[in-house]
């Protein structure tokens, strides 16, 4: 690793296949970027425009001051990232209050993965902005619904247990045991690395 800070994404991505972390950090050159890759992020570059036009009323709120786009780091989880909202309530300056919000491009309710993911942003914003996280959103962006997340203790948890275990890989550059579905293998990126499943 280059630097000593996992990105918030492969959290997301450990929760997919372990795997896809390890050749990511352990082998940083081979991962190539897909259509798909690229579609996906100039959709969520197109988001943050609609989002500026959307009420607060999609997440349920009066009143609140937004931020785009938020550059994270903690040294102390370990992490970096950008979340895509931020929301103080009332304002930022007398915020007793802060709400995550992250785009999918996804259908359906937002899996284990992703709610990983979002705490993680929350655990980030409490420590950076000296504010409680109690909740976020997933904002669905085909069905145009956000989704809440309740920040629990249970999820807080399990983002700590995912960024120790993402550690102890790359730190000792032990390859995982893929995952018990195979099912994403068939589109998985790294597909033609991992021989002795498909
Ligand atoms: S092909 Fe399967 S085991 Fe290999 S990285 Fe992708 S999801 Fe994981």
């Amino acid at each position: 690793m280059n630097d000593n800070t996992f990105e918030v994404t492969d959290l997301r991505q450990w929760a997919y296949c372990p795997r896809v972390v390890y050749y990511q950090y352990c082998l940083p050159d081979i991962r190539p970027m897909t259509k798909l890759m690229l579609a996906g992020m100039e959709e969520h570059r197109s988001e943050v425009g609609r989002e500026e036009r959307r009420s607060l009323r999609t997440y349920g709120l009066k009143q609140g001051e937004r931020f785009f786009d938020v550059p994270l780091r903690s040294e102390t989880l370990g992490l970096r990232g950008r979340v895509d909202l931020v929301i103080a309530i009332p304002d930022r300056q007398r915020a007793t209050e802060v709400i995550v919000v992250e785009y999918k491009s996804t259908e359906g309710k937002a899996g284990p993965h992703v709610k990983l993911q979002l705490c993680a942003y929350a655990l980030m914003i409490e420590e950076t902005w000296r504010i409680p996280v109690k909740r976020g959103f997933i904002y669905h962006m085909p069905e145009r619904k956000a989704e809440a997340i309740t920040i629990s203790a249970s999820l807080r948890d399990r983002v700590r247990a995912t960024i120790e275990a993402m550690r102890v890989t790359v730190d000792c550059e032990r390859m995982p045991a893929p995952p018990a579905s195979r099912a994403q293998c068939t589109v998985c990126e790294f597909r033609r690395f991992c021989n002795d499943v498909v």
